[in-house]
């Protein structure tokens, strides 16, 4: 470690010389001999670092201010800079110790400044002012002790070198985090980026797409794809292709509006963001970029004429902002326009929707099914779960058209309940359970009301009216609800339900444990019976959650005073674990299938049935949840 000592008097560099002796043995020997000598007790030993390693010191003597200088200078052009500078205060006739002191840190500012002084020199803080900073200033007092320069001097050095080794270490890391940034910026690029047109790529836009539907502002989503470039590939090459699809992307980027994004998403096909003012508008940028890529190129020698069809969705405040769904409703635009021919720009409306489409389709068919008569009841008894007695039948609906075949009621009710044709089709089924009571020994129908029924107007005038004209006591009648019927509006369904017990009606809850209600709910509401959805039932002998809930729905329901209906049962098991959980009454698939109205009646007769265990055959063709596919 090199060490710089500036005093004008010769004898201070001998006993310097003393201090800083190189450390063979023998002359450690010979000087801590002659410190002996020196200092007596106070000998100095051999300089040691924190770890016990010896630290060797290499001093530099001068007798001036400026040649100390001078040698710092020629020292860090060497790249061998001095870890301390030992500086006498007071140097005549040359630049004095603060002097020097403040030359050499402008030169070093890492170096550690010791300043010597006598009594009467500059005070410390004169001197840390000039030539700070002032933890690298340290004062030592003449006359000094070896032991004192020694331990200053190897305390400085270590700390030196401990600071020289940390800015190393902190210089390679800024160099390696600037080169990890440059390659994470890299990275990012490629994997946001096409790397044969460098446009954004399919990543990239739907990130953007997603800022754009979170943004909540009205913009355009669209999707370009070239026309007859299949042809381009097969007969020119894929050179030729790339190149063309190169020269689109150019093309595109220039005629967007301005701030588009213009992403390449795969194959030939670019998708386009930007800002619009209305759909209008939007399919007039879209008719720019379609004139723009109709042109002639020169690809690779040969005359390649370009066309592009565009599919373009307008998305506003009101609209579904999910940007998968942006982009199916673009893509069927997209493919409309491509049905339509060449050059064609298509914005999105909702008939393209082939669920909407279906949607529409069979909405359209149920205002029909009534007077084409394509609608008919199915009965399920609900047996007693000790005895097995046909206690009622449930009244489900069935659709069957030319066109689909059965439907399923879960995927047309939902659809019929968004319209108003739910109360046709309600007074339809109504209407019709009542019609088959009269030949059923003494039996009731249970018949399913959608929230949508059950909140009319008048509701219970309704049902009143309709079984009083039919001649039948409406004890024989229960009716169906759901939890979503009455938790709406729980007061006024609690007086309509109350009305219509009065009046002798069964009530019972539907879809039991599916909704939010608990035990503790429903008790405000006049009920006879609590149907145990079939999610339940199904779990029951899977998991001991589903057989606790079934389990208390029973007791608590007992403790109500209420009947409890056990939903699609299907097995053996399930109807010996409902009659240990203690359940009033048991339907499902174990004791009959819904069936016609003749088939009803046969069991209607019998009074019993044993149970049936033949669960094959699928009753719909569609179902729902995979009506898109019709
Ligand atoms: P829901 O009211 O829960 O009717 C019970 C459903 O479970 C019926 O389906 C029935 O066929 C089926 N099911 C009965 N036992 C079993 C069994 O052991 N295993 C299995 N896997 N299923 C069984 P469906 O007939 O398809 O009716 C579906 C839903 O459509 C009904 O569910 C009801 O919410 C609604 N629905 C049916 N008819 C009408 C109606 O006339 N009016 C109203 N508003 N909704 C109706
Ligand atoms: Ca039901
Ligand atoms: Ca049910």
């Amino acid at each position: 470690m090199r060490i710089l000592i500036v005093d004008d008097e010769p004898a201070m560099h001998d006993s310097y010389r003393r201090c800083f002796a190189p450390k063979d043995t023998s002359s450690a020997d010979a000087l801590s001999g002659m410190a002996a000598e020196l200092f007596g007790d106070d000998a100095p030993t051999a300089p040691c670092d924190d770890d016990g390693e010896t630290v060797q010191f290499d001093a530099v003597h001068c007798l001036q201010g400026l040649d100390a200088v001078a040698e710092v200078e020629a020292a860090i052009a060497q790249g061998s800079p001095f870890a301390v500078a030992f500086i006498d205060v007071r140097m005549p006739p040359g630049i004095d110790g603060k002097e020097t002191a403040t030359r050499i840190r402008a030169l070093d500012p890492n170096i550690n400044l010791v300043i010597v002084t006598g009594f009467s020199d500059f005070s410390p803080i004169e001197i840390s002012r000039a030539a700070g900073p002032a933890d690298k200033i340290f004062y030592i007092a003449k006359p000094f002790e070896i032991a004192e320069v020694v331990q200053t001097a190897s305390a400085l050095g270590h700390r030196w070198r401990a600071d020289r080794d940390l800015a190393a270490a902190m210089a390679k890391l800024h160099e390696q985090s600037a080169e990890l940034a440059a390659n994470e910026s890299k990275a990012l690029h490629l994997a946001t980026h096409d790397s044969l047109t460098e446009a954004p790529n399919r990543l990239a836009f739907v990130k953007a797409l997603t800022d754009k539907v979170r943004g909540g502002g009205m913009f355009a989503c669209a999707m370009v794809d070239l026309d007859r470039f299949k042809l381009v590939n097969d007969t020119l090459g894929h050179l030729a292709g790339d190149e063309l699809i190169r020269a689109i992307c150019g093309i595109l980027q220039a005629n967007v509006p301005e701030g588009a994004i213009v992403a390449r998403l795969g194959g030939d096909e670019f998708g386009v963001l930007f800002d619009t003012a209305g759909e209008q508008a939007a399919v007039m940028a879209c008719d720019r970029m379609v004139a723009s890529c109709a042109t002639s190129f020169r690809i690779l020698g040969h005359s390649v004429h370009g066309a592009a069809s565009v599919g373009v969705v307008v998305i506003s405040g009101e609209d579904d902002r999910d940007p998968v769904d942006v982009m199916r409703r673009a893509d069927l635009a997209l493919n409309d326009a491509k049905k339509s021919g060449r050059g064609v720009v298509r914005a999105f409306d909702e008939s393209m929707d082939e669920s909407v489409r279906f949607r529409r389709r069979i909405e359209g068919g149920l205002g029909q099914a009534i007077s084409n008569g394509e609608l008919s009841l199915a009965y399920q008894p609900i047996v007693t779960g000790d005895a097995m007695e046909v206690v009622g039948f449930e009244a489900l609906l069935r659709w069957r058209t030319e066109e689909f075949g059965p439907i399923s009621p879960a995927l047309f009710i939902p659809i019929a309940e968004e319209s108003n044709l739910i109360h046709e089709l309600g007074d339809w089924v109504l209407d019709e359970a009542l019609k088959v009571l009269p030949e059923w020994p003494g039996q009731y129908v249970s018949v399913n009301f959608s929230p949508r029924q059950f909140r009319r107007q008048n509701f219970v005038g309704y049902v009143m009216e309709r079984v009083q004209r039919a001649g039948i006591a409406p004890s024989r009648v229960q009716i169906e609800i759901t939890e979503t019927a009455i938790f709406d509006n729980a007061e006024r369904a609690a007086e309509t339900l109350y009305k219509l017990r009065q009046m002798g009606f069964r009530i019972a809850l539907d879809d039991f444990g599916t909704g939010y209600s608990s035990l503790y709910n429903i008790r405000k509401f006049a009920l006879d019976c609590l149907k145990i959805d079939k999610s339940f039932i199904d779990g029951m002998g899977r998991e001991r959650e589903s057989a606790a809930i079934v389990q208390s729905i029973v007791h608590l329901g007992k403790a109500l005073g209420l009947g409890v209906v056990a939903e699609g049962v299907e097995t053996e098991g399930q109807v010996q674990a409902l009659r240990v959980a203690g359940a009033s009454h048991l339907q499902g698939y174990y004791f009959s299938r819904p069936v016609p109205a003749a088939d009803a009646k046969v069991m209607a007769d019998q009074r019993f049935i044993g149970g049936e265990d033949d669960l094959d055959g699928d009753e719909f063709a569609i179902h729902a949840g995979n009506g898109t596919d019709g």
